[in-house]
C-alpha cells in the first residue's frame, strides 16, 4: 500500500525571516510501482499502435513511443517518493500556503507565492536535497 508521509521543511522569502511548513508526500511500495509503471508502458504502446494509422506521422511517431514506453514507465518505477504538496505560511504576505508540486519536484525548490507572487525557496530543515 501506498503511504502518506509529512516531513517539516523550511519556506524561506527573499526579505523576511524564514517560516515552518509541512511536505506532503505520497511513497510507493514496488508492486505499487510495477503496475504503475506497467500502465505508463501501456499507454505509450497504445499510442504507437494508434499513430501506426497516420500517413508519415507514424515514420517518426510509432518509434519515438516505442522508445519513450519503456524509458517513461522504469522513470515512473524508480519514482518511490512523489510529492504531493507544500503547506505552511508565506515569510511575505503571512498568509497561508497551500503550493502544489510536481511529482518529479526535488528539494531543495524555487516557486513563488501564490497570494503575494513573490519568491519563495521551499527546503528541508537540514538544507540537504535528499
Ligand atoms: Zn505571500
Amino acid at each position: 500500500m501506498s503511504e502518506s508521509k509529512t516531513e517539516a521543511i523550511v519556506i524561506k522569502g527573499n526579505e523576511s525571516a524564514a517560516c515552518a511548513g509541512e511536505l506532503l508526500s505520497t511513497r510507493f511500495e514496488s508492486s505499487e510501482r510495477l503496475a504503475r509503471a506497467g500502465k505508463v508502458l501501456a499507454v505509450a504502446w497504445l499510442l504507437a499502435l494508434i499513430t501506426a494509422f497516420i500517413p508519415i506521422a507514424h515514420f517518426f511517431l510509432v518509434p519515438l513511443f516505442l522508445i519513450a514506453g519503456p524509458v517513461m514507465a522504469f522513470m515512473k518505477y524508480k519514482a518511490e517518493t512523489v510529492l504531493e504538496k507544500a503547506l505552511g505560511t508565506c515569510p511575505e504576505c503571512s498568509k497561508a500556503i497551500d503550493i502544489i508540486l510536481d511529482p518529479a519536484d526535488k528539494l531543495p525548490k524555487r516557486t513563488y507565492c501564490p497570494d503575494c507572487n513573490k519568491p519563495l525557496q521551499l527546503m528541508y530543515h537540514d538544507g540537504s536535497s535528499k
